[in-house]
Formats: C-alpha cells, sequence, structure tokens
C-alpha cells in the first residue's frame, strides 16, 4: 500500500469516527425529548380510550364488537344488560357461547343464529336485522364492518331495543284500521240495500274491529219470526263450521240477546251457568271448538224491535275490553237501521215490481181484448156477408116460384140452387156451432176403433162434387185396411173434407189435388196438396188460429168468403185424436201441403158397423113401408113458418098433418088429434118441447105417439135429455127432406 492510500484510508476513517461521533452525540442531545413525546403519546392514547369507552357507555344501545375470529373485542354494559349476560360469560370473551347464551331467548332461534353464521362468513358491510324475543320484546339490529387504517379488524353490532316504539306504531296501526273498516262499513251500511251483503259487511267489520277469533250474525224478518233467527253471515269460519266454532245457537244466552237483553260481555263463557255445553258430538263428528271470551248484542230495527243479533267469540279468556263493547254495540246500532232500511226498500222494490206486472199484464189483456174486439167485430161483418150471400139466390128463386111461370127446367134448376144455397147456409152454421164447441170445450168425440181408410174415402165423397166442379184432376192414395185408428168417424172425415175443400177452393180451376198416405209401426201421414195460391210465408202455422185467413186472391175470387174457422177446427179435431197437423209451401211449384200425422192403434177387430156412411146423430128411421100409408103428423113449432113449411111439406107428402105453436098447443092437439107422430120444437117459449113430451106421454095414447125433437143443437147432451123427456127422435135443424121422408115415408 502506499502513501498516499494509507492517508486516504485514514482521513475516511477518521470522517467516520466523526460522524458516528456527531451522531451520537445528537442522539445524547434528542433522547429526552423523544421521552417526553412518548409519554405525552400514551396519555393522549389513553384519553381517547376513556373517552370511547365513555361514548359507548352513553349509548342507548348496546353494542358489541367482535373480530374475524369472533373473539369480543370490545362491549358496553347496554349489552350486558339487554341481553342479561353474565360477568364471566362476557369475560370469556367468546362470541359463540354469548351466542349460545342469548339464542335461547329469541323466537326462531336456528334462524338467528344462522343468521350470525351468515353474517360472518360473507362479511357484508352492513347488516339489518329485527330480532323478536320470546317474552315479547322486539330488537333491531344494526352491523357493521370495522376498519382501522384501512385494515378490516372485526365487526360493530348493535343492538336497539324498540318494543315500546313497535307497540306505539303496532296501536296506531290498528286504530287507523279500525277507522278505515268503520268507515267502510259505514259506507256500506247506507249505500248498501241488500240484506245479506249487509249482514255480512258488518259480520266481518265487528269481527276484526273487536279482535274476535269468529262472529255470528242472527237475523229474522218479521214474517219469519215463528220460524226462529237464521244464521244470515259468518265471519273467522265457512258458514257450515258454525256449529263446531264454538258459539251457541241455542240456551239461555242465546236466547236473551235475540229477546232484546242490552250487550252480554263474559270474560269465561265457560264460567257462565246460562251457558249449555254443547251436546257431545257423535263420533268421528268434529269436536267443537272452546269459546272462553263472549260478546253478544242486539240488532235493533228503527222502531225498537229486534230483528237480530251480533255475536263474537275467542278461545282466550278476557280478549274483549271496554272499547271493543263500545264499537260493536256502535256497529250493531247502524246495522239495525241500515238493515231497517235495506228492508223497506225490499218490499217497496216488490211492490213496485208487484204493480209492474200488475200494469203489465192488464195492458197486455187490454190489448188482447181490444184485439179480440177487433176480430169479432172483423167476424161478425164477415158473418153477415156470408150468411147473406146465399140469401140474394133464395130470393130469387122464391121469387121464380111466386110467379108460377116457371118451365120445367127453370123450376129444377131453381131447386138445385135453393138446395146448394141451403147446403151452404147449413155448413156455415155446423162450422160456427163447431168453433163455438171448441172455444168451450164442449166437443165431443165418439171414439172408435175405425179403419183410417173409411174416414179418407168418407171425405172424398163429400168433397168430390166441389173438386169436380172445379175442374181438378184428382188422385188418392188410401191406406190399406189394416190401418186402425181409434177415431170419431164422423169428425175426422169433417177434418179431411175441410182440407179437400179448401183444396179445390184455394186452387184456380183445373188445378191439382191429391191425397197421399204413408203409414209405419206409431202412426200414419196423410198429406193433402194441391197446386194453388199457397199459404203466405209470414202465416205459417198461425193459418190454423182463428179467424185467421190469407190474402183473396185477386185472380180467385171464388177463394174469397168462408169464416176462417175451417182450420182451426180442423187442427182441434185432429189434435183431440191425439195427432199433428202443419203446413208446408210447395218449394218445386205453387200450392201447399198439409201434413195430418195421427197415431194407428193396436190392431184389434173394427166393431162392425163403423163404416163410412154411418152417422152418429141421424134418427134410427124405420124402414119406409113398401105400400104407402097416410100418417097422422103434428108439427109443433113457435117458428110459425118453420112449422108451416115443414107442415106443408109433409102434406105434399101425402100426410095428414096439423100445426101447434106452443108446448100447451101442442098437447091438446095430441090429445084430439092422436097424431103417430110429433115433431116438436125444443125451444119454445112457455112451455119447452121436453116438457110437452113427457106431458104428451102422460096422455098414455094407444098406440104411443113416435115423437121426434127438433133442435138446433146436436150435442150428446142434448140427445140424452130428449131420450128421458120420451121422445124417439132427435133431428137437427134443418131437416133434411131425405131424412123426413124416411121416417114418415111419401107417396111421391
Ligand atoms: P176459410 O177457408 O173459411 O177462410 P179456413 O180456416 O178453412 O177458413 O182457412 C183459413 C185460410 O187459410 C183461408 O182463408 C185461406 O187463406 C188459407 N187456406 C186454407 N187452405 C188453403 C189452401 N189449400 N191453399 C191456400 N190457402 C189456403
Amino acid at each position: 500500500m502506499s502513501d498516499d492510500e494509507d492517508r486516504l484510508l485514514h482521513s475516511v476513517a477518521m470522517q467516520n469516527a466523526q460522524s458516528i461521533l456527531l451522531a451520537r452525540q445528537r442522539a445524547e442531545q434528542a433522547l429526552p425529548s423523544a421521552h417526553s413525546g412518548l409519554e405525552d403519546k400514551t396519555r393522549e392514547l389513553d384519553f381517547s380510550l376513556s373517552m370511547m369507552r365513555a361514548t359507548l357507555e352513553a349509548s342507548r344501545d348496546g353494542i358489541l364488537v367482535t373480530d374475524d375470529n369472533a373473539q369480543v373485542t370490545g362491549f358496553n354494559q347496554q349489552y350486558v344488560r339487554m341481553w342479561g349476560i353474565p360477568e364471566q360469560l362476557m369475560a370469556s370473551r367468546d362470541h359463540e357461547r354469548l351466542l349460545s347464551f342469548v339464542g335461547p331467548q329469541v323466537e326462531g332461534m336456528q334462524a338467528f343464529l344462522d343468521r350470525v353464521h351468515e353474517i360472518y362468513r360473507t362479511s357484508p358491510a352492513e347488516s339489518f336485522d329485527l330480532i323478536k324475543l320470546r317474552d315479547g320484546r322486539v330488537y333491531e339490529r344494526y352491523s357493521k364492518m370495522q376498519f382501522v387504517e384501512g385494515r378490516h379488524v372485526g365487526r360493530v353490532w348493535v343492538f336497539r331495543d324498540i318494543t315500546e316504539q313497535r307497540r306505539a306504531e303496532d296501536a296506531l296501526h290498528k286504530k287507523a284500521r279500525v277507522l278505515e273498516l268503520l268507515n267502510k262499513t259505514g259506507t256500506i251500511l247506507t249505500a248498501k240495500l241488500d240484506v245479506r251483503m249487509l249482514a255480512q259487511a258488518v259480520i266481518d267489520a265487528a269481527t276484526e274491529i273487536s279482535g274476535a277469533k269468529v262472529g255470528a250474525f242472527f237475523y229474522s224478518t218479521a214474517a219469519r219470526r215463528d220460524k226462529g233467527f237464521a244464521l244470515q253471515a259468518v265471519a273467522g269460519m265457512a258458514m257450515e263450521d258454525f256449529d263446531t266454532c264454538g258459539l251457541p245457537r241455542t240456551g239461555a244466552l242465546f236466547d236473551l240477546t235475540l229477546s232484546g237483553a242490552p250487550l252480554i260481555h263474559l270474560d269465561d263463557m265457560q264460567k257462565d251457568p246460562r251457558h249449555e255445553a254443547p251436546p257431545t258430538a257423535a263420533s268421528g263428528a268434529r269436536k267443537p271448538a272452546v269459546i272462553r271470551s263472549y260478546l253478544a248484542v242486539p240488532v235493533a230495527s228503527g222502531s225498537a224491535e229486534v230483528i237480530g243479533g251480533l255475536f263474537f267469540g275467542h278461545p282466550d279468556a278476557g280478549v274483549f275490553d271496554e272499547r271493543a263493547e263500545r264499537l260493536v254495540t256502535g256497529i250493531a246500532a247502524q246495522a239495525g237501521v241500515s238493515i231497517d232500511n235495506a228492508r223497506l226498500y225490499e218490499v217497496a222494490r216488490q211492490a213496485a215490481e208487484e204493480r209492474e206486472k200488475l200494469l203489465d199484464s192488464e195492458r197486455a189483456a187490454r190489448s188482447e181484448a181490444e184485439h179480440m174486439s177487433r176480430m169479432k167485430d172483423e167476424f161478425l161483418a164477415m158473418l153477415a156477408h156470408e150468411l147473406r150471400n146465399p140469401l140474394a139466390p133464395l130470393r130469387n128463386s122464391v121469387e121464380i116460384l111466386r110467379r108460377g111461370s116457371a118451365g120445367p127446367f127453370e123450376l129444377e134448376e131453381t131447386r138445385a140452387i135453393m138446395d146448394r144455397q141451403i147446403a151452404h147456409m147449413t155448413r156455415l152454421v155446423d162450422d160456427l156451432l163447431d168453433v163455438n164447441r171448441i172455444s168451450r170445450g164442449k166437443l165431443e168425440l165418439r171414439l172408435e176403433k175405425i179403419r183410417l181408410a173409411d174416414a179418407l174415402r168418407s171425405a172424398v165423397e163429400t168433397s168430390r162434387p166441389l173438386i169436380a166442379a172445379r175442374h181438378h184432376t184428382f188422385e188418392a192414395t188410401l191406406p190399406d185396411d189394416s190401418v186402425l185408428v181409434d177415431a170419431d168417424l164422423v169428425r175426422l172425415s169433417q177434418a179431411f173434407t175441410n182440407l179437400l175443400n179448401n183444396a179445390a177452393k184455394y186452387t184456380p180451376e183445373g188445378g191439382s189435388v191429391a191425397l197421399h198416405t204413408v203409414a209405419d209401426a206409431q202412426g200414419v201421414t196423410v198429406n193433402v196438396e194441391d197446386t194453388g195460391i199457397g199459404i203466405p210465408a209470414h202465416l205459417g202455422n198461425r193459418i190454423f188460429d182463428m179467424f185467421v185467413q190469407g190474402e183473396s186472391s185477386p185472380s180467385m175470387p171464388e177463394s174469397q168468403g168462408g169464416l176462417g174457422i175451417g182450420l182451426t177446427l180442423v187442427r182441434k179435431i185432429i189434435e183431440m185424436h191425439g195427432g199433428r197437423i202443419g203446413v208446408e209451401s210447395r218449394a218445386d211449384r205453387p200450392g201447399s201441403r198439409f201434413v195430418v200425422w195421427l197415431p194407428v192403434a193396436q190392431a184389434t177387430q173394427v166393431p162392425p158397423g163403423a163404416d163410412a156412411d154411418h152417422r152418429p146423430n141421424p134418427a134410427q128411421p124405420q124402414a119406409p113401408g113398401t105400400s104407402f100409408e097416410p100418417r097422422r103428423i103434428l108439427v109443433a113449432d113457435d117458428n110459425k113458418d118453420a112449422a108451416f113449411t115443414l107442415a106443408s111439406l109433409l102434406g105434399m107428402m101425402g100426410h095428414d098433418v096439423r100445426t101447434a105453436h106452443d108446448g100447451a098447443e101442442a098437447i091438446a092437439m095430441a090429445a084430439d088429434f092422436s097424431p103417430e107422430i110429433i115433431f116438436l120444437d125444443i125451444g119454445m117459449p112457455h112451455m119447452d118441447g121436453y116438457e110437452a113430451c113427457r106431458r104428451i106421454r102422460q096422455l098414455d095414447q094407444a098406440p104411443a105417439p113416435i115423437i121426434v125433437a127438433l133442435t138446433g143443437w146436436g150435442q150428446a147432451d142434448d140427445k140424452r135429455k130428449a131420450q128421458e123427456a120420451g121422445f124417439d127422435h132427435h133431428f137437427t135443424k134443418p131437416v133434411d127432406p131425405a131424412q123426413l121422408e124416411e121416417l114418415v115415408g111419401s107417396n111421391f
């Protein structure tokens, strides 16, 4: 090493030594002040720790501080007090052990513990929970992660007792709810007028407001009071559960309220002697619940009459307080008035409805009556017209006869005209009589087992002249003789005659008319169809109603006339035979088709004599003698013209005839003249034909005269009466000359 190097080393060593020395000197100088600084700091720290502790203790919240290992690093006495933690447990500083101690105080312990562990595990920045204690207190728990100088050091748990606050809130809420309910009920009570809805609203509100578990509304109107009060509405259960809800529905306690006793409030109904325990339920049935708290209040109408009662129950004793009493009494009072109103409203509404109905039916009846009266007027006008129509040719014929200058051809023609016109008038009158019978429900049928073909054949025979006169082609398929019906032969053939005559009448000349029959096992269908003017579609089956007529066709003046009752008769007759009739307009060509359906009878022997030409009415005339014998005949009729013409006719036949014009005269003449045959009109003044007949029979003449009744009525009843009075025969006016001749014989 060179000297230079030596020197250099030495100087560096010196420098270092100096600086060390300097530093040491400096350090020695600084030490005392560092000491005092440290002491200051320690004091400051102590102070702030005490401040912190004092602050912690000043809080009304319970505070616990833990580190991440669930070691307690701090707490305040409020925390210890809130949970009642013993001192030595607190000294353990083990949060888990604290949790095992507080857990059982909490409702839902497991959930509480799980939540704490979850907070440890997930380390949320903050947490907020409500903790319900088993003794009813409520704690709010807030936790926050703790950081010191940016470092996570643990968690602060803050517990606040909010029990009072919650109670106040609950009470407020309840109050608001009661107000809301009362308000709502009030609105319903004033707005609704339906008793059932009112009852339900009342019991729902009152049950909730009173704090009852179950509530029931029994109600009865005065009209039903004797049947007792009926359960109208329930709350807190289903209607069908009432019998097991524990509230009484009979017994002294129950009756007391419904007989108007003021509010009954029992803290424990089970201890009240008036309470009757329900009978032990049958095995399998649900056991009734036990009600202890009981509240019942009558519901009275505006006139202070008890119309029902509100009943409340709760399984716990002493639930209802004075407030519940007040509210329930108030609701019952309001309910009484509102239900009364609803009831009055209901009565008024029903009365109004009734009145409206009455008015409606009166209006309908009036318009029906007006309609009927119009129909009747139209009918009478038409009837007058129809009856007058044949009079003109008859009058002319009489004039021809009076002049006596007619040749044999004119005479024969005149006679034929008179015949036809009289037949027409007779038919009109017969129809009228039948319709009159229908409307009085007096149309009678003589049902027999007959061959349908016989009835149809008879109808065809009767209509054939008209069909021929109008030059229609005609075809008929009749059922074979095995098709039997239970029917009145005359009426049934009358029905088909009407249909065939109409077909001929409402078809322009030269058309075609047909009758076809199709039989099956249950019934037989008869179609009567034509190629005529058809039935207007708008009429349809109304054409069968009385007096209804289609429009007359200008091209067919002969279709005019008629009374609009023929089809009414047809339908009635068919229906009385258990059948149906309908009409169809033909789509393929003009014309109508009347479709009649009749039930067929069981095939047994057809009684002999049920033949087409058999009539129910006619006298059973004596067989005309082979040699003519003039007879002594008495004709008694108060209608002198009728008596005269009949007498003349009989005189012209070669008989010795006298006339009488009342019953007394007839008897005198019968005694004097000893007639062999007497024609007695039934409807004579002073003494009717029946009486006259009885008296003549009392003369006991030998040989007894044949006495024949002449009436306008061919009813079975008239015939029976005639028979009882002693008549031998019964002729319906006008008497058919052929029938007359058959009875008395003639020398024409
Ligand atoms: P009337 O023939 O006396 O008027 P009805 O009761 O027999 O009475 O018939 C009622 C109406 O039905 C007739 O006026 C006619 O307009 C209509 N009518 C009946 N039968 C036929 C038919 N075969 N074709 C067309 N119209 C008919």
